[in-house]
């Protein structure tokens, strides 16, 4: 299900230009001092990846305020990290939404396809489960989705919205740049009942 492009490095290169874009727009947009942004990137060791990712894949593309007094950091959403998760975005989302449906794959499988432990991938389902569907973000982006037809549980309720056609990368592309805004500091807060 979807996993043989996460192997492949030209995937991650493909979703580094889509951060680099979410980074030049932000720099273009400045500081909220007036004041420009520059390239503060840091270098990540993120898991889950293939083998042999080239170092650019794991740099998180940042920015910083080059006025004195400000020196803010702002840092873009992405496609790949998730705040400061070990682990790769589609990764953490593809491994939970694989224990899921008509035919879940087994804990054992997904530990050695991701390189991750289960309680690892035990605490993504969780995530995705419990925890994201409270965020003000899915709160309110959730009305932007087709209506599905039978009520289905996340994450595999975003698989079913977003892998609908027959080009994979195009449809991990959509469904990551839905899901950016949750990599933004705060990005995952809960939402405050009323
Ligand atoms: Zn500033």
């Amino acid at each position: 299900m979807h996993d043989s492009l996460l192997r492949d490095v030209a995937f991650w290169q493909f979703l580094l230009d889509i951060d680099r874009d979410f980074a030049k727009r932000a720099r273009e947009d400045g500081c909220a001092c007036g004041g420009h942004l520059h390239a503060g990137n840091y270098f990540r060791n993120p898991r889950g990846g293939p083998d042999g990712l080239p170092k650019e894949c794991c740099v998180r593309l940042s920015l910083c305020c080059d006025r004195e007094g400000c020196r803010k950091r702002l840092t873009p959403p992405s496609v790949r990290f998730l705040g400061p998760k070990v682990y790769l975005l589609p990764v953490i989302f593809l491994a939970a939404a694989m224990r899921q449906g008509p035919s879940p794959r087994a804990m054992r499988e997904l530990c050695t396809l991701f390189v991750a432990d289960r309680r690892t991938i035990a605490r993504w389902q969780v995530l995705w489960q419990e925890h994201f569907p409270q965020t003000r973000f899915w709160k309110s982006e959730q009305a932007r989705l087709p209506r599905p037809n039978e009520p289905t549980l996340l994450p595999r309720a975003l698989v079913v919205a977003f892998f609908t056609s027959p080009n994979p990368r195009g449809d991990w592309e959509r469904l990551l740049r839905f899901l950016s805004p949750i990599t933004l500091a705060g990005g995952m807060a809960v939402a405050i009942p009323r």
